[in-house]
């Protein structure tokens, strides 16, 4: 496949955004125009300059959606669940339908690979299918009851409008992880994206809102862009948001968490990991070197489950980070509109700062650099924010172990025992992802056992990173708790009730109470 140019890949997205200038970041059922509102510059990663102008939503817009996503919440919940999952089914296909254009956008915006970026929007329509099947097993318990005649049953009812504030690292598919799960349970939803990935945003609500239209349906999908600072504590503030699901980074979910539950809401938290991959000498060590290089590469390393600490057993340990050293020297780093780059930039140069800043920390605080550590060149790329995949031999105590960076920097640990391996893999305040290389079952097993990881996400002879969306997505500790994607994870975006019916004539009482008037 030939490499595409800035200017070729740029003509192409351009069907999918709007000609205006700055273009509507706002949707409320209409594309508002904001008047005197800020304007975001959406930065290419990959050569520094602008892709295109967004318009944030004012205070007023943003009660415009607000008052739209609440009329049309009391009309989507009347909506029969399976209904709603037929809408939600024919919006992943027409996100299927524009898939390369889409995922080419991903890879403007935010540096992702060509096929990392259309791997964004399968994610996109893989999620639409498990929502649309799931509108129909959105199933309440029955319960007996201890009174005769009388029947008990959970009902699950939708929250009506919820806010949605999303990173930079998966623009398009951790909205829709929650907007089409929510969609079919029954809720609207107000959309804050990053304001690194507001065209994306864009492009994707574009979509959903004309398939929502020709359905005949009301809006169920709304935009709000904007600052974190604006238009997302506004909504953290907001009572007419019962639920804000927040994807992000630790600090910040933190405040949102306080901000939430400072007006008895609920907030769904997704935050940052410091994810460990350990290597037993009883792995399979080709497909383990392979494992952790994707873990530790993909996107740059900025994946919330990126591998970002090694933990290799000290017989194999020497060689397994040579090994892995090797790789990370003849892997290509560069524009990655270029098909043979596996390594895209970093979002942005305050991201670079932070790569260094982490690298010389690292040492100072006793690491070894094995490789990397400097910004890269990337031919082809000029005034993009490349950075050179680096190893660091460390202890895991030293406190820049302890954070997570969001970027290649992979600390590697040996151990002697697997207990010892546990001990050092959950030793870290974050909780996310997690994998152990090894052929021994009893290895394995004891990884996965309540003595093992503590983390969200376990993974057996496959790395931490790229997760499927069939299985509830999320992690422990400080990664904040939440569940989003599969499994049962539904329930997050529903209100649970608690019906008891009496099909009687008498009115017997729980507990042997009586009453007689
Ligand atoms: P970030 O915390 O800087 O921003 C996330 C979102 O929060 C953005 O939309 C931002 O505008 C908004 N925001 C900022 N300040 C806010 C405020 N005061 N009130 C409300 N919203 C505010 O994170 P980022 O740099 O975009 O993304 C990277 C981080 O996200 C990493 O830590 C990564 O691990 C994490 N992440 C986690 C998951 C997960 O599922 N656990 C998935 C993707 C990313």
């Amino acid at each position: 496949m030939p490499q595409l140019t800035m200017g070729t890949a740029r003509s192409r997205v351009s069907s999918l955004l709007e000609p205006s200038d700055p273009m509507a970041g706002v949707f409320s059922g209409r594309w508002v125009e904001s008047v005197g509102a800020e304007t975001i510059i959406s930065l290419s990663p990959i050569d520094g300059l602008p892709l295109g102008r967004v318009s944030a939503a004012s205070p007023s817009d943003y009660e415009e959606v607000m008052a739209q996503a609440r009329e049309s919440a009391q009309v989507w919940a009347g909506v029969p669940a399976p209904v709603r999952g037929q809408a939600v089914l024919q919006i992943a296909e027409e996100l299927r339908r524009h898939k390369s254009e889409l995922g080419l956008l991903v890879s403007l915006e935010v540096g992702k690979t060509i096929v990392e970026g259309l791997g964004e929007v399968q994610e996109m329509i893989d999620i639409g299918h498990f929502a649309a099947g799931l509108s129909r097993q959105l199933y309440g318990l029955t319960m007996p009851s201890e009174r005769p005649e009388h029947r008990i049953q959970e009902q699950w009812h939708p929250l009506g409008a919820i806010g949605v504030i999303t990173a930079f690292n998966f623009p398009s598919a951790v909205w829709s992880w929650n907007a089409f799960i929510a969609a079919v349970v029954g809720d609207v939803v107000i959309w804050k994206p990053s304001s690194e990935a507001p065209l994306t945003a864009v492009a994707v609500t574009r979509i959903a809102s004309r398939v929502m239209e020709d359905l005949g349906h009301p809006q169920v999908f709304f935009l709000a862009a904007g600052g974190g600072q604006v238009v997302g504590d506004r909504m953290l503030d907001d009572r007419r948001l019962p639920l804000v699901s927040f994807t992000g980074s630790i600090p910040t979910g933190r405040w949102v968490a306080e901000r939430v539950a400072g007006r008895s809401g609920r907030s769904l938290l997704e935050l940052g990991g410091n994810n460990g991959a350990v290597v037993s000498e009883k792995a399979d060590l080709e497909l383990a070197v392979r494992g952790v290089a994707f873990g530790a590469l993909a996107t740059a390393g900025q994946r919330c489950t990126s591998t970002r600490r090694l933990i290799a057993q000290e017989g194999i340990y020497g060689a397994f980070v040579d090994r892995l050293t090797t790789v990370y020297r003849s892997v290509k780093v560069g524009n990655p509109l270029d098909p043979d780059v596996l390594v895209g930039p970093l979002i942005n140069q305050q991201a670079v700062e932070g790569y260094l800043a982490a690298v010389t920390q690292a040492q100072e605080q006793g690491g070894r650099l094995r490789c990397g550590g400097k910004v890269a060149a990337a031919a082809g790329a000029p005034g993009g924010f490349y950075v050179e995949p680096t190893i660091i031999e460390a202890q895991p105590d030293m406190p820049i172990v302890q954070e997570e960076t969001f970027a290649p920097i992979l600390y590697t640990m040996p151990y002697h025992t697997l207990e010892h391996a546990v001990a050092i893999h959950n030793a870290v305040p974050q909780g996310l992802s997690s994998a152990i290389f090894t052929t021994d079952l009893r290895e394995a097993e004891h990884f996965l056992s309540a003595q093992g990881s503590d983390c969200g996400l376990v993974n057996v002879n496959t790395g931490t990173a790229g997760a499927e969306i069939g299985g509830a997505f999320g992690g422990e500790k400080e990664t904040g708790g939440g569940r989003e994607s599969g499994s049962d994870a539904w329930k997050a975006y529903a209100r649970r009730q608690t019906a008891s019916i009496n099909f009687g004539s008498a009115l017997p009482l729980a507990q042997g109470v009586s009453f007689e008037v």
